[in-house]
């Protein structure tokens, strides 16, 4: 297995790691300091300070955006629900654009309240992301459908495996253009049977991002309980081997919700766990 410790430059902090910690102004200049060279950004961090102040800070640091967090919720009850969502996609892409962000992370939602309708929160997700390729192609932002464990799939994501995403894909993109693809998280895959040959049939055009962390045992918090790489039962080089295989040479971005741990600790600590980590365990 290759290591990571000569590839310094792959590494990407997804802003979320270090978000109870650092604004957004603090997150670019904690993560530059540790050196790094990548971030993924969440649009709530970015709303704070405003789209134009955002990218000026990190292209003033020249740090590489290697996604930005996050597109999706598709689904709703209704017209109107469906017409804000569609807005508010609308808005995502634009800020990945000037973001210069490598994709648009799409988190595709669960079933709206009160609905037991899982196959036609699916269909929802079908069209929304049908709908959105053509505004996003013409912004030249990529979509990257990141599938969630199965666990939030009446919540947050109704799209909970590699292969389920790539179905996706094939209905609205046959030709695999590359424009939509995947997401790897291990934290949401690391699970499934058919992980390794779902990366394969991906191939390199739809693999857009490859996010690691850790699966602690037991885990205390369905949504902030995250461990960091080396701490969970995440075979993650494995993981990253079946991706490089297909030609994955992107950033490997960090993504970390934690608010027992690494929350709590200074974002230098963090950082550098995280560097050090990357360099040994993934
Ligand atoms: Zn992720």
């Amino acid at each position: 297995m290759n290591s990571l410790a000569n590839t310094p430059h792959r590494l990407s902090i997804n802003q979320a790691t270090i978000r109870a910690q650092c604004d957004m102004k603090q997150a670019v200049e904690e993560i530059t300091r540790a050196g790094i060279s990548g971030i993924a950004t969440w649009r709530d961090k970015v709303h704070e300070i405003g789209l134009a102040q955002a990218a000026r800070l990190i292209r003033d640091a020249e740090l590489k955006v290697s996604g930005h967090c996050r597109g999706g919720m598709f689904c709703a009850a209704d017209k109107d629900g469906i017409a804000q969502a569609r807005e508010d996609n609308l808005r995502a892409v634009e800020e990945a654009a000037e973001l210069g962000a490598g994709s648009l992370i799409l988190v595709v939602g669960g079933m709206p309240p009160g609905s037991k309708d899982l196959s036609g929160a699916r269909q929802q997700v079908l069209e929304g992301l049908a709908d959105l390729l053509p505004v996003a192609r013409a912004a030249g932002v990529k979509l990257s459908i990141e599938p969630l464990h199965p666990m939030y799939a009446a919540d947050r994501a109704c799209v909970n495996t590699i292969g389920q995403a790539l179905d996706l894909c094939d209905a609205i993109d046959p030709d695999a253009s590359g424009d939509i693809g995947v997401a790897v998280d291990v934290y949401h895959v690391w699970w499934d049977p058919e992980l390794e040959r779902q990366i394969a049939r991906a191939g390199k055009a739809r693999l857009h991002a490859f996010h690691v962390c850790d699966w602690l045992v037991p885990t205390q918090d369905m949504l902030l309980d995250r461990g960091m790489m080396g701490d969970g039962v995440i075979d993650i080089p494995k993981i990253r081997s079946w991706v490089e295989r297909e030609g994955y040479d992107g950033p490997i971005e960090v993504e970390i919700f934690s608010e027992r741990d690494w929350w709590r600790r200074p974002a230098a600590e963090v950082l550098e766990t995280c560097k050090e980590r990357f360099a040994t365990v993934c």
